[in-house]
């Protein structure tokens, strides 16, 4: 019986390099990596050894006989990347084996070991660290807003998909590793400067991610009852800036403009049962909020047609299996008209499954998900808050209303330019070349300066993308160092920390979070992954009663603390 990727696949690859038959594609280094929507086992050629279960950090990878129910269409969709041909024989046969790529030899004196700032602590980050740390005397010094690490993994990743969550405890050991620092609770751009840490480390990582909601340019956009789907995201993981979040969920329906994975993660938390999501790390103010809510349909509504959905097909299938998804009669037919167009066996898959979807006259009997097509929102409809929205049926006059408590407007992040540096405010990137930093009136690199993630490339992939990502900007980065092309004016391994104590007395270093971590899993009972702090003055309570790493600790950590 083969191995199955399943639906939390995080495409880091990670799987692909602990393969030993080469039966996990597209690989890294193979031209569908940085557009697949997940990997692909082929079951012809795998056999069953089971590393790439041990090598995959979000347990997405299981042998067909162990599938969960829901499970199982994740059989046909693997198999169903590679071409028919007789039993036995090995795909793609021409191909090289998964590349292994080196880590970037680092060439540093013992005296001056490289040493690398990184802002923010999310996939990216944490990935570059991961790249940087593979080499010993190197030393990387990771800068976080947040007392608490882990970006969107933390704050953005839907509670009910603990697997992806699972990351994490990559994370964990990449932070444990000699020559990591957490500076948690420090702002770059306001406690220290951009100038100060290039005075205190050879180069400075931006991984920061896009922290911003593209925004819809219409009118009631400001209308209580109107706002993002990336604001609820946040306000469901218990985001400390988002707790306090109007979520009105009192009318019967909601309206979700855009059809992404956002959108359709927030749809099935909306039509979720609460008490499914009391298991997970849900926010205590959310599960409330949803435990009195009146929603009994959530629109996803899309400007282009089912053969464009921006959701990915491991999602769709996901959320079919768990929520009643449907559609009308209008949408039914533009579904068959794709289908009988589309050419793409990727599309084809999506239109397949959305063919097999209930129909939206069907009475319900729990809270529902409709999809819709071919609507252009024109305005937010309301006076002192919202009632509806109305669209126009995209490329026509023709104009649609729909009755809506709350309209979320979840057409994707966008970057935030960085005090400092250049931005690109097109693209929403800072401008770069695999990972340096460029000044785009000289189109010279800024000397000593990075960036991964979504701030380099914009906000798309998953969160494994950020893997091969961010090892590019490490390539660079290295490459720069040993052509001789970084320096730093401060040496001593504790004057960074002094400066940061003196702008930060209530820094989190490492041992502050995993006393953050443990009393959250401590205070979910075990009923429960854990159960976050969503204020940052109960975060620092706990870490500030962390035990204070021994002398002998903190020499042994090349005085990281
Ligand atoms: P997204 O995938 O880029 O989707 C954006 C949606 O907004 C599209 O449907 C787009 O339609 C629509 N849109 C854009 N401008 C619009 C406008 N002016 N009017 C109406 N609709 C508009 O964004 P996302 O959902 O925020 O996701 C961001 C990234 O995170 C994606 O790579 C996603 O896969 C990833 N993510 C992954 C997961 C997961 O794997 N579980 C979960 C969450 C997010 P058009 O296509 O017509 O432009």
């Amino acid at each position: 019986m083969p191995h199955v990727i399943t639906q939390s696949c995080c495409s880091d690859g990670s799987c692909v390099f602990a393969c030993p038959v080469n039966c996990i594609h597209p690989s890294p280094d193979e031209p569908g990596f940085a557009t697949a929507e997940m990997l692909y086992i082929d079951p012809v050629s795998c056999v069953d050894c089971g590393a790439c279960v041990s090598a995959c950090p979000v347990g997405a990878i299981a042998p067909e006989e162990k599938l969960r129910p829901e499970q199982l269409p994740f059989v046909a969709l693997n198999a169903a990347f590679y071409p028919d041909r007789p039993a036995g024989e090995r795909v793609p046969p021409t191909s090289k084996l998964a590349p292994v790529i080196d880590a970037p030899k680092v060439d540093a004196p013992e005296s001056n070991p490289l040493t690398v700032a990184i802002v923010g602590s999310g996939p990216a980050a944490m990935y570059a660290a991961d790249e940087l740390l593979t080499q010993s005397g190197v030393r990387v010094n990771v800068f976080e807003r947040l007392p608490t690490p882990y970006g969107l993994v933390r704050a953005g990743v839907a509670p009910d998909h603990q697997n992806t969550k699972r990351v994490t405890r990559l994370f964990d050991e990449v932070s444990r590793s000699s020559g990591f620092t957490f500076y948690l609770n420090v702002e770059v751009g306001a406690d220290v400067s951009h100038s100060e840490l290039l005075d205190h480390h050879h180069a400075v990582v931006y991984a920061v991610g896009a922290p911003n909601d593209r925004r819809l340019d219409v009118d009631g956009m400001t209308l209580p009852g109107a706002g993002t789907a990336t604001e609820v995201v946040a306000w469901i993981n218990g985001h400390p800036e988002y707790a306090d979040l109007p979520v009105d969920l009192g009318g019967e329906r909601v309206v979700l403009v855009g059809n992404g994975n956002v959108a359709l993660d927030v749809a099935r938390i909306l039509t979720t049962d609460p008490d499914v999501l009391a298991h997970t790390d849900i926010a205590d103010h959310a599960l409330a909020a949803l435990r009195k809510s009146k929603v009994t349909e959530v629109v996803i509504a899309a400007r282009r047609g089912p053969a464009q959905s921006a959701f990915t097909l491991p999602e769709l299938i996901g959320l079919t299996s768990t929520c009643d998804v449907v559609l009308d009669a209008t949408d039914h037919a533009l579904v068959q008209a794709d289908l009988a167009t589309a050419e793409d066996p990727l599309i084809q898959n999506k239109l397949k499954v959305l063919r097999e979807l209930g129909d939206a006259s069907e009475t319900a009997t729990r809270p529902r998900i409709r999809l819709a097509y071919r609507l252009t929102p024109t305005s937010i409809l309301g006076t002192d808050r919202v009632s509806g929205i109305e669209f126009t049926f995209t490329g026509t006059d023709r104009v649609c209303h729909l009755d809506a408590g709350l309209v979320l407007t979840s057409i994707g992040y966008r970057g935030k330019a960085i005090r400092d540096l250049p931005f690109d405010d097109v693209a929403a990137v800072i401008p770069n070349d695999r990972g340096r930093v460029l000044d785009p009136r000289t189109t010279q690199p800024v000397p000593g300066s990075y960036v991964a993630g979504w701030i380099k490339r914009g906000p798309n992939g998953f969160i494994g993308t950020n893997k091969s990502c961010a090892a590019e900007t490490v390539q660079s980065l290295v490459g720069d160092y040993n052509a001789g092309l970084l320096a730093r004016a401060h040496t001593r391994p504790d004057a960074l920390a002094k400066l940061v104590r003196s702008r930060r007395p209530d820094v989190v270093n490492a041992a502050g979070w995993r006393a953050i971590d443990g009393a959250e899993i401590k205070r979910g009972g075990g009923r429960r992954p854990r159960d976050k702090f969503t204020s940052v003055a109960d975060m620092l309570a706990v870490a500030a009663a962390a035990p204070t790493p021994s002398f002998s600790q903190r020499v042994l950590g090349g005085l990281r603390h």
